[in-house]
């Protein structure tokens, strides 16, 4: 999502590439989950997400949505974001809480239930992006985590996603993608908007894709639409 924003409120400041190594780790997260819980809009999913579910639950979309996922529009885009209406009592060191707005992956224990397939969002706090000419930059949002964070990491060994080059390079390709539909949302009419939208959920959401196949290969096709 789009946001203007003073770097130095909502981080430390710097910016950093993925082979820099940044304070990231906290030993599991220790019993913590609080950013499952109550995020509102601000888990979105890319088509590689979607992807990524598909592969590792044997879901398609449609059932995706039904169960775990809600559409939005975010700067005049829909698309799919974890749902975070599960209502849900955590046991942990022999107390028990009760989370109203959890995400529908996490489990009784405080854990994600798809950790191996969670979202690239998911992956990558408490870093964020930050998008320059036809690149990205990392952030560190250091006080949006509720630990301190101790164990310094290699940011590309941190988002644990293969042909991380290529991961890369899609990441850019759908943000500007999504950028020039965002610039173009303000001369369309409403009808025009609402077509180039179903457009896109189509293309890149409801078509499941065919998880035995290069992802990026799919993606790139569907591009061209
Ligand atoms: S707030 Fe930090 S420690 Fe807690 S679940 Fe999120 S990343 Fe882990
Ligand atoms: S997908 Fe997993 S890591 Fe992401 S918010 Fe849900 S439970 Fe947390």
């Amino acid at each position: 999502m789009i946001r203007n924003v003073d770097l130095n409120e909502i981080s430390d400041g710097k910016l950093y590439e993925a082979n820099d190594m940044v304070k990231l780790g906290v030993e599991d997260c220790e019993g913590c989950y609080a950013c499952c819980c109550g995020t509102g809009d601000t888990l979105n999913l890319d088509p590689y997400d979607i992807y990524r579910l598909e592969a590792g639950l044997g879901l398609g979309f449609k059932e995706l949505l039904a169960k775990h996922l809600e559409l939005r529009v975010a700067d005049g885009v829909i698309m799919p974001f974890l749902r975070m209406d599960k209502t849900l009592t955590v046991t942990s060191c022999g107390s028990s809480v009760t989370e109203k707005e959890a995400c529908t992956f996490l489990n009784d224990r405080g854990r994600c239930s798809v950790h191996d397939c969670r979202p690239g969002i998911c992956r990558l706090f408490p870093l964020g992006r930050i998008y320059e000419g036809d690149g990205h930059k990392y952030i560190l949002m250091e006080n949006e985590c509720h630990k301190e964070r101790r164990v310094k990491i290699k940011i590309r060994k941190w988002l644990e996603t293969p042909e991380f080059q290529k991961y890369e390079e899609y990441v850019d390709a759908w943000h500007h993608y999504l950028a020039q539909i965002t610039d173009h949302a303000k001369e369309m009419t409403e009808e025009e908007l609402k077509r180039k939208n179903m457009a896109l959920l189509q293309s890149f959401y409801l078509q499941d894709y065919d998880v035995s196949e290069d992802f990026y290969k799919q993606f790139y096709e569907r591009m061209k639409f």
